[in-house]
């Protein structure tokens, strides 16, 4: 295969001068130009989705079903409050028709990644209208408010993609019955607990729509911000532990993208119970194959770990959710 074929299918004619003069970095030029990548399948003409955070990948492709390609761009197990974007990530903004974002701040990491690669489709805020501006970013760790975000996500792929809007709509409806399912299974499976004994300390403040949903008291975090770096000082972590000794709490929480050092401090502490052994996927959903890569096995993981280790357990998972 020649060179030349790559200078005739790319539009640059510069990029086809430097490609017939100096072959190994017109090969780096392309492939950074996103202008015909030799391995790019042209003849895929389905809706090309970038989600910045698993989640919303795991959404994108329930309601995009076969009629979308989604690239999710923050990898599984890990915090949602930072990203350096690879070449990769930005080809694949680049190529993007469209954009789901958290928003909330959470993701302001993808701004400068879509302005250099320019990312022309559109952007969209899928927890718009869902909370006000300015709310903690973890929309979607209540299925309720999940839901809602798969609506935004329906209307979005509609609007790009509207001889697909009838599937979008389908794929979305079933969807958000599961979710509807997956809220009352936690709920039955909660409301065993007695109201005093539910009580959460985790290492940052990312579960607050789903405690909030299922009337669990939110004691403390270890991490007072957003930040991955941001350790408590010694008062904090003190007046913490004084507060969850006066309540009485028997475990903490670390998701699975925060470093549990701190925690185990305050859990030794406190004498409340480290659960470490089994994460909770918050910011982000498990690898594959970890039993927790999907939102709805994710949050069934979560809800189990938490009332396993209050010392109850959960009622049957209802069939539709396997
Ligand atoms: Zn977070």
């Amino acid at each position: 295969m020649g060179f030349n074929r790559f200078a005739q299918r790319c539009s640059n004619s510069a990029v086809g001068l430097l490609l017939l003069a100096i072959a190994t970095l017109a090969l780096m030029v392309l492939s950074v130009s996103g202008c015909a990548s030799p391995t790019k399948s042209s003849d895929d003409s389905r809706l090309k989705v970038v989600a910045t955070t698993t989640q919303i990948g795991d959404f994108a492709k329930a309601v995009g079903g076969d009629a979308v390609q989604v690239r999710t761009l923050l990898p599984a197990g890990a915090s949602a409050h930072h990203f350096d974007p690879t070449q990769a990530d930005m080809i694949a903004l680049a190529d993007a028709d469209v954009l789901l974002t958290n928003g909330l701040g959470l993701d302001d990491f993808v701004n400068d990644a879509v302005e250099a690669s320019g990312f022309h489709g559109k952007k969209v805020v899928t927890t718009g209208g869902v909370v006000p501006d300015g709310s903690n970013p973890h929309v979607w760790t209540a299925p309720v408010l999940a839901g809602q975000m798969v609506e935004n996500i329906e209307v979005a792929l509609a609007e790009a993609d509207p001889k697909n809007a009838a599937a979008f709509e389908e794929n979305a409806i079933g969807y958000q019955a599961k979710l509807q399912i997956l809220d009352q299974w936690i709920a039955t499976s909660i409301s065993t607990v007695p109201s005093e004994a539910r009580l959460f300390v985790s290492g940052h403040d990312a579960l607050k729509y789903y405690l909030e949903a299922y009337d669990i008291e939110f004691v403390g975090s270890v991490l007072h911000s957003f930040e991955d770096n941001a350790e408590p000082t010694v008062a904090e972590m003190d007046e913490l532990i004084a507060h969850m000794n006066e309540l009485g709490v028997k475990a903490i929480f670390v998701e699975s993208s925060i470093n549990p050092k701190t925690a185990e401090a305050i859990a030794k502490g406190s004498g409340a119970k480290l659960i470490d052994e089994s994460v909770i996927y918050v910011d982000s959903l498990g690898a594959e194959g970890s039993g927790a890569s999907t939102y709805i096995t994710a949050t069934i993981h979560n809800t189990k770990t938490i009332l396993e280790a209050w010392g109850y357990s959960v009622t049957a998972v209802p069939g539709e959710l396997k």
